[in-house]
């Protein structure tokens, strides 16, 4: 029997389980696709700090696996959940029962598909692509290039794409697409020096500490161009250019431009399936289809239903920081509920002796590996 069951292996669901484990608990992660790490794994740098992505989810998923009390199942989804009384019973894909204490929910997001923007041209026009294809060409090591491999001399960012927008029923801001853009857009010039980069938002959201220095570097230091405008059209040329048109809000001026390459910042949408899990979980889904807390101020990682929590991108977009504060603080209030929610004090004491026994046991297994033997993974 496991104590808790997290769903979904991103950096959401590996740094929760990790803590987890940490505190004694054994852990079971279902993860649907083929390896954990979800988004993360596959970005090349992340902001602010460039920091390598793969790295990271490689550095988290060792540190998840260092005391064996968590077990990922990958290829794997939830079929079914029933409460049994203070417990959970789940169904996996693969026909497994388990049982639970808690269940915590980090199933994240996904990108917005932009073929739904067709008036930007992506799946259409050869060399319109998204901030996601952009960010694994980074991280492929070769040189961005346009389709017939060229070496681009105009870029141009979209933001905004699919986020803030009654046409698509997206009104929420994905928060991470203006840095991701202005990170992006140093990169291209950190590459091609010589290249005219522009970048296209309706209003940049530098939120956080280090972000207004990304901006002022973006501006200063690599020369790239802001326009205030939205896109309103993009169409290919016979050469495989692509010409936008924009309005420039702050010259109030019609804008006509034709670049090699443009990447649109496509937002942050809930994952699918998860009003589906909701559903089984019987937790509350907002109207954008991301997971409500109970209290966004005191309780972001409860759901109206005991014994179910939430972490990460699945309540909403997240940098990887916020992602992981978010998870850590998750991992607490499950530490606390396993401990505090039995109303039977003899059950309670139970719990508090095994879990006593397992920190120990993770701590002498800990050191018993960093005195040389191999840890398998
Ligand atoms: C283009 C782009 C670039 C970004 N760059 C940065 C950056 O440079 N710096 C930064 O701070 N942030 C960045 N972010 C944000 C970052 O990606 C998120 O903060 C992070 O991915 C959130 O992690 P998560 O674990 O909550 O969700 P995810 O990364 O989405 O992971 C969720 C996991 O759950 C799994 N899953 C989903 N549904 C199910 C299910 N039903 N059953 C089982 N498993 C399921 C998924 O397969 C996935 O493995 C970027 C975002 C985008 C879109
Ligand atoms: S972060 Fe920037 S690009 Fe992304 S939705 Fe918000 S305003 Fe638009």
């Amino acid at each position: 029997m496991y104590d808790v069951a997290v769903i979904g292996a991103g950096i959401a669901g590996m740094e929760a389980a990790s803590r987890l484990a940490q505190m004694g608990y054994e852990v079971l992660v279902v993860e649907k696709d083929g390896r954990a790490g979800g988004h993360v794994a596959g970005w090349d740098r992340l902001f602010p700090f460039q920091r390598n992505a793969a790295n990271l989810a490689a550095e988290m998923l060792k540190m998840m696996d260092r005391g064996k009390a968590v077990k990922v199942l990958v290829n794997t989804t939830v079929a079914d959940v029933q409460r049994d009384g203070q417990h959970f019973r789940i169904w996996l894909s693969d026909g497994q029962g388990v049982t639970v204490s808690a269940v915590l929910i980090t199933t994240g997001f996904k990108l917005f598909d932009a073929h739904r923007k067709e008036e930007y041209g992506y799946g259409i026009y050869d060399n319109v692509t998204t901030s996601a294809d952009l960010e694994r060409m980074f991280a492929s090591g070769k040189p961005v290039t346009t389709k017939k491999g060229e070496r681009p001399q105009r870029v141009a960012f979209i933001h905004c794409v699919g986020s803030r927008d009654e046409k698509v029923n997206n009104r929420h801001c994905s928060k991470v697409c203006c840095a991701t853009a202005v990170k992006q857009a140093c990169e291209i010039k950190q590459m091609y020096p010589d290249a005219e980069v522009y970048c296209f938002y309706m209003d940049l959201r530098m939120f956080d500490r280090h972000f207004e220095t990304m901006y002022l570097d973006a501006q200063t230091q690599y020369g790239v161009i802001f326009v205030r405008g939205r896109l309103s059209e993009a169409a290919e040329s016979i050469d495989g250019r692509i010409a936008i048109k924009a309005e420039d809000t702050l010259m109030g001026k019609m804008l006509k431009i034709s670049v090699d390459m443009v990447i649109l910042m496509a937002g942050m949408e809930a994952a699918e399936e998860t009003d589906k899990l909701a559903g089984m979980l019987k937790i509350a889904v907002g109207k954008d289809g991301f997971l409500n807390p109970v209290d966004e101020y005191l309780q972001g990682n409860f759901t109206r239903e005991k014994g179910v929590f939430v972490a990460g991108a699945c309540t909403g977009p997240k940098t990887v920081s916020e992602t992981l504060a978010d998870a850590r603080a998750a991992a607490v209030s499950i530490d606390e509920y396993i401990r505090d929610g039995s109303e039977e004090k003899s059950l309670r004491e139970e719990i508090i002796e095994k879990i006593r026994n397992k920190r120990v046991e993770i701590r002498n297994r800990r050191m018993k590996n960093e005195e040389g033997k191999s840890i398998e993974f």
